[in-house]
């Protein structure tokens, strides 16, 4: 804990460092360097259909696929990129890995849907925050795909409730009616690709899938960043 902070304080002072091990970075290295680029933990879910962020959200909500780049583990560089990514104004960071993210499914199905929809951050993070990590997501996933992002259909509301307590049922009660549609129409008869930075528990994207779900002809297959237990 105190490395990580320690470390968020040293990339303050010296931006040109790996978000991921803090090491100097080369010139033709951007924001990674290429020797945590290499280890990533990558899932590899998109050659499995029965993944286990697709069975996450089995029995909740209806997804054509589901797939998570990386394994989202406590004390890794990928927990030092997710810190930087959230917390230190790199959203470019998400931008890489995106494209990253995108060749590696450049012959997967998830490529032939329609648009790319990244899932709105709570109103007050956003503020804070000044981006939403997932647009930049979604953006670089866009480059390989030539699909267009489209954010700001989905609207999420304010919810002052912590999420943390509370049981699947009670979260997702709780989730329920925090997204909302703006026009419906721009959506209808189109397969979207929602995506978010990281997958947990799933209330936020079964909540959200769910909504987009009601859509006339709507089919939504789900891509995130990460995927942690
Ligand atoms: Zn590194």
């Amino acid at each position: 804990m105190i490395t990580r902070y320690l470390n968020a304080f040293v990339s303050l002072l010296y931006p040109d460092l790996c978000a991921g091990c803090m090491r100097s970075l080369y010139e033709h290295e951007e924001l990674i360097c290429t020797h945590c680029l290499y280890h990533l933990p990558v899932t590899n879910f998109h050659l499995d259909p029965k993944n286990a962020a697709g069975k996450q959200l089995w029995g909740r909500v209806q997804l054509t696929a589901v797939a998570s780049y990386l394994y989202y583990v406590k004390g890794t560089t990928v927990q030092n990129i997710f810190h930087q990514l959230k917390y230190f104004n790199k959203p470019e960071i998400a931008n890489i890995l995106g494209e990253r993210y995108g060749a590696v499914l450049a012959a997967s199905p998830f490529k032939d849907a329609d648009l790319i929809v990244p899932v709105p951050l709570h109103p007050k993070k956003l503020k804070k925050r000044g981006y939403n990590q997932s647009e930049f997501f979604a953006k670089g996933l866009s480059k390989h795909f030539k699909l267009p992002v489209e954010s700001g259909n989905v609207i999420r509301h304010t919810r002052t409730e912590s999420q943390t307590t509370k049981r699947r049922y009670e979260r997702y009660e709780n989730m329920k009616d925090i997204f909302e549609v703006v026009e419906p129409s721009a959506f209808a008869f189109k397969h979207l690709i929602l995506v978010d930075d990281v997958l947990t528990t799933g209330a936020t994207i079964e909540a959200c899938a769910n909504k987009l779900l009601q859509i006339p002809g709507v089919t939504v297959s789900v891509l995130t960043l990460a995927y942690t237990k």
